[in-house]
């Protein structure tokens, strides 16, 4: 049986040391960092992702407030709601909640902010910087799933890394950190196109699913000894909870722990590590 990794209480560490760095800030004079968090419209998942993300900003002693607009708002109005942060000195981290409504263009809205106070990593520059190993924000759920791994002593030089899914927020980050000098895995990146995906996740020491479907990694899928990172969030229906549904990641928990050296929950895996790497990118901002 693996041991199942407590994201909840390493990402509890990391936030710790985040409230060491918040006092030092404040005896040496200067004021508690500040995050600004943008929302659009009114997803109830957005909302609860946001209202997680403050208090566990507050909790640290980083102040943060929540600008919410309507669904309706223009592109050019949102880029402005940017800029005018951008000019705000008070203002160290940004943060605009994702997804944005269909008639915005998400990449443009991320371009206009600063990269200085862009705390997610998803400005080109930042992207770029990562690619190259220039110091710099790192993304928080990548970042949070090295930081995870690291911390439950599981080796990384020289192991085989096999991800699901490419996306510019997990997979292809994730991998950009991973292959860096220093951290030296071998890495592999799958994608819906991939052809024979077992066969190549059988051969992964590390296997990390992000790919959005509910319980899609099996336990055939799984090399004996394996470690497993799970990134997915997935609701499937469950009349038994009183909201209706239930959270599962990507991996088929039960009979993949079975197999696994080391397995991650959902949730109280990933999850809690991607706000801790986000508050962390926040103190660096106002460092
Ligand atoms: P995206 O939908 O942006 O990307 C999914 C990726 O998985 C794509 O590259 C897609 O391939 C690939 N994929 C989809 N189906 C398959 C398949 N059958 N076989 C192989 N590859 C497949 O998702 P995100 O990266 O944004 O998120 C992934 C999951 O992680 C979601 O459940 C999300 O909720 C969760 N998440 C969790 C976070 C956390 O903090 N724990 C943070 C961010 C995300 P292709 O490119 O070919 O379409």
């Amino acid at each position: 049986m693996a041991v199942i990794i407590n994201g909840k209480a390493i990402a509890a560490d990391i936030r710790n040391d985040i409230k060491q760095g918040v006092d030092e800030l404040i005896k040496a004079g200067r004021r508690p960092p500040y995050l600004a968090v943008v929302l659009v419209g009114d997803d109830p998942a957005s909302a609860s992702y946001v209202q997680g993300k403050q208090k566990a900003a507050h909790e640290v002693g980083i102040q943060s407030d929540t600008r919410t607009y309507p669904d309706s708002i223009t592109q050019a109005d949102l880029v402005n709601v940017v800029h005018r942060l951008n000019d705000d000195s008070e203002v160290d981290g940004i943060l605009v909640q994702l997804p944005l409504p269909d008639h915005i263009e998400y990449q443009r809205v991320i371009e206009a902010i600063n990269p200085d106070k862009d705390v997610d990593c998803f400005h080109p520059e930042n992207v770029g910087k990562l690619m190259l190993g220039l110091p710099g924000f790192k993304p928080a759920t990548p970042a949070g799933i090295v930081e995870l791994i690291k911390r439950s002593g599981i080796d990384i030089a020289g192991k085989r890394v096999v991800i699901i899914g490419r996306s510019n927020i997990v997979g292809k980050p994730l991998a950009s950190l991973l292959i860096q000098k220093g951290v030296d895995a071998t890495v592999t990146v799958c994608h819906s196109r991939t052809q024979n995906l077992p066969d190549i996740t059988r051969r992964a020491d590390i296997l990390v699913a992000a790919l959005g479907r509910a319980e899609f990694v099996t336990a055939d899928m799984v090399k004996k000894g394996a470690a497993v990172i799970d990134v997915g969030i997935n609701r499937v229906d469950d009349a038994t909870k009183e909201r209706g549904y239930r959270l599962v990641g990507d991996v088929k928990f039960d009979e993949v722990a079975e197999k696994a050296s080391f397995i991650t929950p959902v949730p109280g895996g990933v999850g809690p590590m991607t706000i801790a790497l986000m508050l962390q990118n926040t103190l660096v901002a106002a460092q």
